[in-house]
């Protein structure tokens, strides 16, 4: 909502039909109206233009105003507040920001009654360990439960489907794997329902398992357990109620919450029971939508066809889509010229929970954007207009995960409760041990809340979990590559390194209390990857590299890393380019190097440069 959308409007003699009518430049204003404005609302990302237009000034004065303050800007470029701040003032006006308009905004407040609430489907995302049977689970439950009078229609790939058991619908999201399910909550759309994690019962819990625990545990979606490959004859369900029980999961019979349901995706046993379970925890969430509202929901998938252009697969929370609707979809726009569902008939309207794949758009969405419906088109069009203006100065902004930095200005301001932390580690005992150090911190009853703690290196999916959740990252003898590093940043995700266990838990605490010293921060300077090695009898190994990021230099402290992992720590021994000694190789050309004290290199593995710099830390 908007902090104050209608102030007083002291200047009242603007002539505008419409209060909203923004961004349109119109000059006819005389001077005389011009100096009754005293105070002008705007929203973030405003342009020269419209910036123009309320101060009922020419966008040329203001551009050359700019322009002697020593910035250069168009018509169109949008503005800081700052600069706003800067020209108001300049024309002794008082400019109000207010928050994203309420039309802009795609979601649409809930004012159904409780008589029009319908039951809807639930949305089921299924997640596992690569090759526990999640691609098999799905295709069986579509060959085998088509929606009825359905069977023998072409089936389309759009996303989604949805199947029909006793009479009722479930939809299943058709991309499997937590990777997707993050991704799309990163991006702010909560449209899973329910997860189901399959884990193969002669396999038992692995890496990607946990991992898709904790992503369904932080959304807090709730879980059923298929345990699955039933048919296999080393199968050992108990094993895997064993080991989802020692991540929490408790089986029912045993106690607990949580229903395992045996499968096999292969021979299609188990696949009703794990339906019917599905629709039971569905009953227990009571999801309900109301048919007769405005249509909303999220993106699934899109891309840009070559016949048909922009496609989008939407997914409906609720409302109704109807052939025609005019839609906004994050930042595109259209009127959906062709619906289908994912067995390839036109739709003539949709409600709740149903995938659709439509055309007409503008423009290609991303997997996790928002959409709605119009009346009118092109209300449509200027809300994603503006939707896309906006949306281009947030992303200069960006909205940070947690840092250490305004940790404590946080905690003192009531803002966090709990401090959601991943933890990466060398080896699992590590990640346990900072775990559980990280979790015995209490500072004025704020916690660090481990989300996930894991051996490895930090990856993608680590990241996609820290921003959906706004987490910091603590890697315990891990290095993270450069292109990760560019992603956490990207994404503002903080990755704090040790490799030292007290050390971390000290600067958390610190941090907490808001009494982080000056630190001396390494500055990565560079990465270079070992494509040969050789033994010299003298000098030991030596190895070939190519630096790929940034620089090496002679003096260089630097870290061997094999697969995310340091191996050594340490200084270079020596840095040639061809025969010669070399001070510093940069990125792109050839060198060679030895390790001091140090020959286990090996091909593939990649050496990582290092300086220290003192930060001051606020
Ligand atoms: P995903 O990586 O989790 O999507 O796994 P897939 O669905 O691709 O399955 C991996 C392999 O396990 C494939 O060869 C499947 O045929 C096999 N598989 C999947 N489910 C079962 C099952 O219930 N029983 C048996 N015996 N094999 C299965």
């Amino acid at each position: 909502m908007p902090n104050k959308r209608k102030p007083a409007n002291r200047n009242g003699n603007r002539g505008k039909k419409k209060p909203d009518n923004r961004g349109r430049n119109n000059y006819s204003q005389s001077s005389k109206k011009v100096n009754d404005i005293h105070e002008i609302e705007y929203t973030d990302g405003i342009t020269v233009g419209e910036l123009a237009d309320k101060v009922g000034r020419q966008s040329s004065e203001i551009i050359k105003m700019l322009f002697l303050e020593g910035k250069m800007v168009t018509i169109n470029s949008p503005l800081e507040d700052e600069t706003v701040e800067l020209i108001c003032i300049g024309y002794d006006i008082e400019p109000i920001k207010v928050k994203e308009r309420e039309e802009d905004s795609l979601e649409v407040e809930n004012t159904s009654d409780e008589e029009k609430l319908e039951e809807r489907p639930p949305v089921v995302t299924i997640m596992g360990h690569v090759d526990h049977g999640k691609t098999t689970l799905l295709d069986t439950i579509r060959r085998t439960k088509v929606a009825q009078g359905e069977a023998g229609g072409i089936t389309q790939a759009i996303g989604a489907y949805q199947v029909q058991i006793n009479g009722r619908k479930v939809t299943f999201l058709d991309t499997p794997g937590h990777e997707a399910f993050t991704a799309m909550r990163a991006r702010g759309a909560s449209v899973t329902d329910i997860a189901v994690i399959v884990v193969a019962a002669d396999d038992g819990v692995m890496p990607q398992t946990r991992e898709a625990v904790d992503h369904a545990k932080a959304a807090n979606v709730p879980i059923i357990v298929a345990v699955n490959k039933m048919d296999k004859p080393d199968a050992n369900p108990d094993r895997v109620k064993q080991e989802m029980a020692d991540l929490g999961l408790m089986p029912e019979e045993w106690g607990g919450e949580t229903i395992f349901v045996p499968t096999s995706a292969k021979s299609g046993d188990g696949i009703d029971d794990l339906l019917e379970t599905i629709l039971t925890v569905a009953d227990v969430k009571e999801l309900k939508a109301d048919p007769s509202q405005i249509a909303t929901g999220s993106v699934i998938e899109a891309k840009l066809d070559k016949g048909r252009g922009p496609v989008a697969t939407l997914l409906i929370l609720n409302g109704t889509l109807h052939q025609g609707d005019p839609v906004v979809v994050g930042t595109s726009f259209g009127k959906i010229r062709k619906m289908i569902d994912e067995n390839g008939h036109e739709l003539k309207s949709a409600g709740p929970s149903s995938p659709v794949e439509i055309i007409g758009l503008n423009d290609v969405p991303e997997a996790g954007d928002m959409f709605r419906n119009y009346e009118d088109e092109k209300e449509a069009r200027s809300v994603a207009d503006r939707r896309k203006r906006r949306k281009i100065e947030a992303d200069r902004r960006k909205t940070t995960s947690v840092t250490l930095e305004d940790l404590s200005a946080q905690i003192e301001a009531g803002e966090i409760k709990e401090i959601p932390v991943i933890i990466k580690a060398d080896v699992q005992g590590s990640a346990e041990a900072v775990k559980s150090s990280m979790e015995k911190l209490d500072v004025s009853g704020v916690r660090v809340n481990v989300i996930h703690a894991t051996a490895g290196a930090i990856t993608e999916s680590d990241i996609m979990l820290a921003n959906a959740s706004k987490a910091m990252i603590i890697g315990f003898n891990v290095r993270p590559d450069a292109n990760i590093r560019k992603k956490a940043e990207e994404a503002g995700v903080e990755i704090r390194l040790h490799n030292i266990i007290y050390k971390a838990t000290e600067e958390m605490e610190l941090a907490m209390k808001g009494m982080l010293e000056p630190v001396y921060e390494e500055v990565v300077i560079g990465q270079a990857e070992i494509r040969e090695t050789y033994k010299a009898s003298k000098v030991g190994t030596i190895g070939g590299c190519m630096v790929t990021d940034g620089k090496l230099r002679s003096n260089s402290r630097i870290r061997l890393i094999r697969e995310g992992i340091v191996i050594y720590t340490g200084r270079l021994g020596s840095l040639k380019r061809f025969k010669d000694d070399a001070r510093e190789v940069l990125s792109g050309f050839e060198c060679g190097i030895t390790v001091e004290n140090y020959n286990d290199i090996k091909v593939g593995d990649t050496i990582e440069a290092y300086e220290e710099q003192e930060v001051p830390v606020e």
